[in-house]
């Protein structure tokens, strides 16, 4: 159903997006690095995921950012290992890896344990693993900016092993996805000659919002699903409010069909937005107040620097133009403003309207 609110796993479940299915899988089966990167809510977990189930060989997909709250502030070697030896475990008991032997174990008794095994030990028992399926084994990290808390050098120690398995694995490949696309890219570091990745070889697709005539054949579509005759005007409405992230159309059309009526489903889905976007406030703010409030500055209109500096400060007390500025840019590799001729605007609409209020 399209308008499931949850991440979708098998391509019949997804709207359009064939071009950006081709170039994931073409990712996996040619590159050894692909990165997929768009905004929150765009549809990135749903898209590699069903590229995974559709890969003909071995996909591992590891929500980074779980692995990362299930410890403490940062993500330890063990904690990635054991949760790539559950997966595996997995699908050991089912499917077409039953009884495969890797070096002799079967790999449903591959003890890859988290005390004894490094990542790069890991990596090595996947290439046997590749090299025994005949096809590369894939390893994607899905919100991979996230692997920067990884060990105490800044994920430092695993991009060695992905360093190592780019030039020594012929059979192990990497997906990487983020919503925070500079962080990401800041984090891989293949224009960084101090990254272990320097100078490799990636694969970059990206995933952008509708544009206006899918978003309202999304709609459409999801609303013939349910059984549902919907006004056209409605929906055009609902895509001047939602704009074309599937995201908010999914919340949009899920509560239409629950609650009958165009002004409460939006409501809703506002309602919705705001419990989102103040969770993810809450972790920004956590680095300082000051991110909020640059947020709400932009967000109410003010699209210049010195704009934006008058309202921190007559808000907030002073603030000098070194930290503005770090925010400024930290912000954009976070993917909540861009910059365009020298103005800063929000890029998600729904997302500066919660703010807004
Ligand atoms: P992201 O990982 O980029 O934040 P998700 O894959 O979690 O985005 O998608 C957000 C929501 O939008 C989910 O409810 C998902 O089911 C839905 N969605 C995204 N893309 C599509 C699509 N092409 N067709 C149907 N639903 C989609
Ligand atoms: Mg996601």
């Amino acid at each position: 159903m399209l308008f499931d609110p949850r991440p979708k796993e098998r391509r019949e479940e997804i709207f359009d997006r064939e071009k950006e299915l081709e170039s994931i899988l073409n990712g996996i089966n040619e590159y050894p690095i692909s990165l997929i990167i768009g905004i929150r809510r765009v549809g990135k977990s749903s898209l590699l995921k069903v590229a995974l189930n559709e890969y003909s060989g071995i996909g591992i997909y590891i929500d980074t950012r779980r692995l990362y709250s299930a410890g403490s502030g940062s993500i330890s070697s063990a904690v990635l290992v054991d949760e790539i030896n559950r997966i595996l475990l997995g699908k050991g008991r089912v499917g077409f890896l039953r009884g495969i032997k890797v070096d002799g174990v079967s790999l449903a008794g591959l003890h890859l344990r988290p005390r004894e095994s490094t990542w790069v030990d890991v990596l090595d028992g996947l290439e046997g693993l590749g090299r025994k399926t005949g096809k590369k084994v894939v390893v994607a990290f899905d919100e991979a900016q996230y692997l920067r808390f990884f060990g105490s050098r800044g994920g430092k120690d695993f991009l060695t092993g992905v360093a190592y398995a780019y030039d020594s694995l012929p059979d192990v490949s990497f997906v990487f996805t983020g919503s925070e696309v500079g962080l990401l890219h800041d984090f891989v570091g293949i224009d960084d000659y101090s990254s272990p990745l320097y100078g490799r070889i990636s694969e970059e697709i990206e995933i952008r919002p509708f544009p206006r005539e899918l978003s309202e054949e999304f709609l459409r579509r999801g609303f013939e699903e349910v059984g549902l005759k919907v006004p056209e005007d409605e929906i055009r409405k609902a895509v001047d409010e939602l704009d074309g992230i599937p995201g908010w159309l999914v919340e949009f059309g899920f509560k239409y069909w629950k609650k009958g009526s165009f002004e409460k489903a939006i409501e809703a889905t506002m309602d919705r937005a705001k419990a989102m976007i103040r969770e993810e406030l809450f972790e920004l703010e956590k680095r300082s107040p000051r991110y909020a409030l640059i947020l709400k500055a932009i967000s109410i209109g003010l699209s210049r620097w010195s704009q934006i500096k008058d309202y921190v400060e007559a808000k907030g007390g002073p603030i000098t133009n070194a930290r503005l500025n770090s925010i400024l840019v930290n912000l954009e590799k976070m993917s909540w403003i861009k910059k365009e001729n020298g103005r800063y605007q929000m890029i998600d609409p729904v997302v500066e309207k919660v703010i807004k209020e």
